[in-house]
């Protein structure tokens, strides 16, 4: 099109519009292609909360043109650019390692890929790069990264998809105080480049407080806290057992334990609010929650569970939870494992509704030690509690066989905002070592030799110490962009199950190309 721009005629301008004052008096145009009606209102942001995500994801390129879906782009794009800055300056190589390959565990199912010359062998899309960039340690790189593709098939969430990205790297002959200083280095790095670039409404990042896996879990319930505000847990386990209340002196004679949360200013809910917060513990397994209003006085009619306990009980039970009159403390009395998770989504809940979980801040903070294994008490036997290759204390060797449960690792996770957002540890670069892990997993000899057989030869081949980390590229968009569903970040999301309605992916594939592979579809005949 040609033409001269000139002024608006006063009826004419449209102040809404940053065009709105001026027009294009045409002279010459060209009709370049045709447009039907848009399947939805793309420049009416209000209309469009209203369209379906899958809608909008079967025609993303439309819902793209959004300029606060271009925004998210663009932030995303800042994010790698500043990554690539950053590590590229502190020395670090950027390689590509391979995505058909062989399977590397991760805790989800692999996707496979059948190999059309030798049908029945697959290959496995990597659940990440870690035996790659273990063996680049082994080939002398010393500090690599990529932003890597994961693929991992397990139940979706909202901040989970199949397929999705990490700065995935690692570096040689260091400690875990080497990882941590690069890792922290680049995250606050990128994050207060992106927050000053696009002005994002969040404070700066600064030094991240570190806590042990132990402690996360005394404090918080969980490993990965929200460290926005406190209300930290307390525990009444002793004065529980030596309380007239029954529910709490069981559940510690079981070998439980008793702790408590505060609500702020929580004694002024009703009875139907404290029944909802109670409905809230038994989803995630608790049997109850009891509850104790702080009195604002003496005199006050005993409530909740206080008439169990003395004036000497109470007063240590106030003063271990740091409550005020007013305030309302809830308990859980379980075995660790229950009354710990129950709190600490509990204190989330509390966090949201007292409104302490503050969008403008984004909460770093490193848990460490944490268990080389937990005991899986479904299968019965001893899980990696992040993966196979992370090493154990050294201090800690000496138990691997005799006592699995209490050998610590070296392994370290950035926490933000309550999720989990990077997790990393030192390697095991010994192949008798490595051993000694796998059997422990329940991976006997040959099963070692056939799954990992390559990476226990590069150990016997002069392996360096190493280690490394990996944070997830799309959660860091969503923290910074203060969005919790992981699609609102990617450009060509899949929805629930892993399906891509754009382009009706997975779809079935031709009878001769099945052939070829050597796969034949058996189907249920119960369906
Ligand atoms: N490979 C690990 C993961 O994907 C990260 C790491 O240990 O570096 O979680």
């Amino acid at each position: 099109m040609t033409g001269l721009v000139a002024e608006r005629s006063p009826e004419a301008v449209n102040p809404k519009l940053p065009t709105g004052e001026i027009e294009v008096v045409v002279e010459h145009y060209e009709v370049l292609n045709e447009c039907e009606v848009l399947p939805f209102p793309v420049s009416d942001e209000e209309q469009m909360r209203k369209v379906s995500e899958e809608l909008r994801i079967k025609h993303r390129y439309v819902d793209l043109r959004r300029p606060t879906m271009y925004q998210k782009l663009a932030v995303r794009a800042a994010c790698v650019r500043n990554i690539r800055q950053y590590l590229d300056e502190s020395g670090f190589l950027e390689i590509e390692t391979p995505i058909m390959t062989k399977s590397t565990p991760e805790g989800a199912r692999d996707y496979l890929v059948p190999y059309r010359l030798e049908p029945g062998k697959f290959y496995a899309l990597p659940q990440s790069p870690q035996q790659y960039k273990q063996l680049l340690m082994v080939a002398g790189v010393e500090r690599y990264y990529q932003i890597a593709k994961c693929f991992r098939d397990e139940a979706q969430r909202a901040d989970r998809q199949p397929e999705f990205t990490q700065l995935d790297l690692e570096m040689s002959f260091v400690t875990q105080e080497d990882v941590i200083e690069v890792a922290e280095g680049v995250t606050r790095f990128v994050c207060n480049r992106v927050i000053e670039e696009f002005d994002l409404p969040l404070s700066p990042v600064s030094e991240f407080p570190r806590l042990t896996y132990d402690d996360a879990l005394a404090r918080f319930g969980t490993d990965k806290p929200d460290l926005r505000f406190g209300l930290e847990l307390f525990d009444v386990t002793e004065i529980a057992s030596e309380s007239e209340f029954g529910v709490f002196r069981s559940a510690v004679e079981a070998g439980g334990i008793v702790r408590g949360i505060r609500y702020p200013g929580g004694a002024a809910l009703s009875r139907k609010q404290i029944a909802d917060m109670e409905t809230f513990a038994k989803e995630f397994g608790a049997k109850g929650l009891a509850h104790l209003p702080v009195a604002a006085s003496n005199d006050e009619e005993a409530k909740g569970i206080a008439r169990f306990f003395s004036k000497e009980q109470l007063a240590k039970i106030t003063q271990a939870a740091s409550a005020e009159p007013g305030d309302l403390l809830l308990f859980v009395a379980d075995r660790q494992s229950v009354t710990l998770n129950v709190l600490a989504r509990l204190r989330n809940e509390i966090g949201d509704r007292c409104g302490l979980r503050d969008p403008m801040r984004l909460a770093f903070c490193w848990v460490l030690d944490f268990p080389l294994v937990l005991w899986d008490e479904e299968e019965g036997r001893w899980e990696a509690s992040h993966h196979p290759f992370t090493s154990p204390k050294a201090s800690d060797l000496e138990y691997l066989e005799s006592d699995p449960g209490r050998v610590r690792a070296d392994c370290y996770d950035i926490v933000c905002n309550g999720v989990e957002w990077a997790s990393g540890s030192i390697r095991i670069h010994r192949p008798d070592v490595q051993a000694r892990v796998f059997s422990l997993l329940g991976i006997d000899e040959a099963s070692q030799q056939e799954r990992f057989g390559h990476i226990l030869q590069a150990f016997r081949l002069g392996a360096p110490p190493h280690g490394g980390i990996a944070p997830g590229i799309d959660r860091l968009v969503m923290l910074l962009l203060g969005e919790d569903n992981i699609r609102e970040v990617m450009a060509f999301p899949k929805v629930g199950g892993g399906y891509d309605p754009l382009m009706d992916a997975p779809s079935e594939v031709d009878a001769a190309q099945l052939r070829e592979l050597g796969i034949l579809i058996e189907t249920d005949p119960e369906d």
